[in-house]
């Protein structure tokens, strides 16, 4: 039995034909030096195109290019954070944040979230976990790994706290916006009472475009704060390789042809992941509206032994399990702030995908058996 994880991050696409097509093009016209490190005008012109299409306004001086979204992360942390600041992250969330975060100076303040609550984060909830030590509130629309997308209304009431706080910056990660299905996403920067001296958008390439290898993201925020970001950047790693960003700009260009194929095969996806979730008894969950996970919860899969006389008793341990005898490979809630339940992606090939359903409904079915 091959090994099928459902543990990944990105998906199994390869990048857009025009993005290849556009970067061994710039390669070949001798684009390989220095670029300038806030990115190339070109590049900043086509993602401001992108945004304006959405009613969104933002100059290219409001755009930075960064290698990689998580380096937009890490350039924002680097430029706002100093010892004693809080920044409050709702959960379950991205383990990236926290993996982040020990580098810096700032504090995790996690504001736990509930699946039977459908992960609502309400204006009372918000006004509880912030303070004047919290320097930044980090959203994450569409969720990962929730696949939450905040409704403009629930943007908006969270708004109206986070303008209590003078300080406070707002980071927006909206990685996957391009990447939803139910629910039609609206951007921070769309809404009522986003201020835009304290607003920040960081979005990339690596989920939407399936272009995670090619290293590339951006923020979108005010002018004086990226360019306090693109000092940083400069001095620690200069700006991303011009051919990189030859092929971001040529994909935001034809995300109108390169998108609708992947969005089809993950919308198939999500319902096969669905029914297989639903063919197994006592799993709960959040259907999706964004992003391509479910975050089930298996908590009543724990306290159990399985065929090989392990007790399992952790999230870690039933992926273990999964692991060896089934080879599949989902990854812990643990991490991501929602022990009992595992973030599985359906951004794999529809057969494989199936077959892991398969292998998950066996798996804990036995274990079922086993505790009767
Ligand atoms: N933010 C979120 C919510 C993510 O899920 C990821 C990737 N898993 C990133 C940021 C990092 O993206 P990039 O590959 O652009 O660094």
């Amino acid at each position: 039995m091959e090994l099928i994880s459902l543990a990944a991050g990105g998906s199994y696409f390869r990048s857009p034909q025009t993005a290849t097509a556009a970067a061994i093009a710039a390669l070949e016209a001798g684009k390989t030096f220095y670029g300038p490190t806030e990115g190339t005008l070109s590049l900043r012109r086509a993602i401001s195109l992108k945004y304006k299409t959405d009613g969104i306004k933002v100059q290219p001086g409001q755009i930075l290019v960064t290698p990689g979204a998580k380096q937009a992360l890490h350039n924002l942390c680097s430029v706002l954070l100093k010892a004693g600041d809080e920044v409050v992250i709702p959960t379950p969330a991205w383990f990236g944040f926290h993996e982040l975060l020990k580098y810096s100076p700032g504090k995790v303040v996690p504001l736990p979230t509930h699946l039977p609550e459908g992960y609502k984060l309400t204006h009372d909830m918000l006004r509880g976990a912030l303070s004047d030590r919290t320097r930044i509130l980090l959203l994450t629309n569409p969720g990962n790994p929730t696949g939450r997308i905040y409704t403009k209304q629930e943007l908006e009431a969270l708004l109206e706290v986070v303008n209590e706080f003078p300080n406070l910056y707002l980071i927006s990660d909206e990685i996957y916006d391009l990447v939803t299905y139910s629910r039609p996403f609206t951007s921070i920067l769309s809404c009522q009472g986003a201020k835009a001296g304290r607003t920040i958008v960081v979005n990339g390439f690596s989920k939407s475009f399936a272009m995670s290898g090619w290293r590339l993201g951006f923020i979108l925020g005010p002018e004086e704060l990226v360019k306090k970001c693109t000092d940083f950047q400069n001095a620690t790693m200069s700006g991303v390789s011009v051919f990189v960003q030859d092929a971001a700009e040529a994909s935001i260009l034809a995300r109108e042809q390169e998108l609708p194929p992947m969005q089809e095969v993950l919308s198939n996806n999500r319902e096969i992941m669905q029914k297989g979730l639903d063919a197994i008894p006592h799993v709960t969950y959040y259907l999706p509206d964004g992003a391509y996970y479910f975050f089930p919860d298996l908590s009543y899969y724990l306290n159990r032994t399985s065929i090989t006389g392990e007790i399992i008793k952790t999230t870690p341990d039933l992926c273990r399990y999964l692991r060896s005898c089934y080879n599949l490979e989902l990854a812990p809630g643990d991490n991501f702030g929602g022990p009992g339940h595992v973030r599985m992606s359906f951004a794999i090939e529809t057969p494989r995908l199936q077959d892991a359903m398969q292998r998950l409904r066996q798996g804990l079915n036995l274990l079922t058996a086993e505790a009767d």
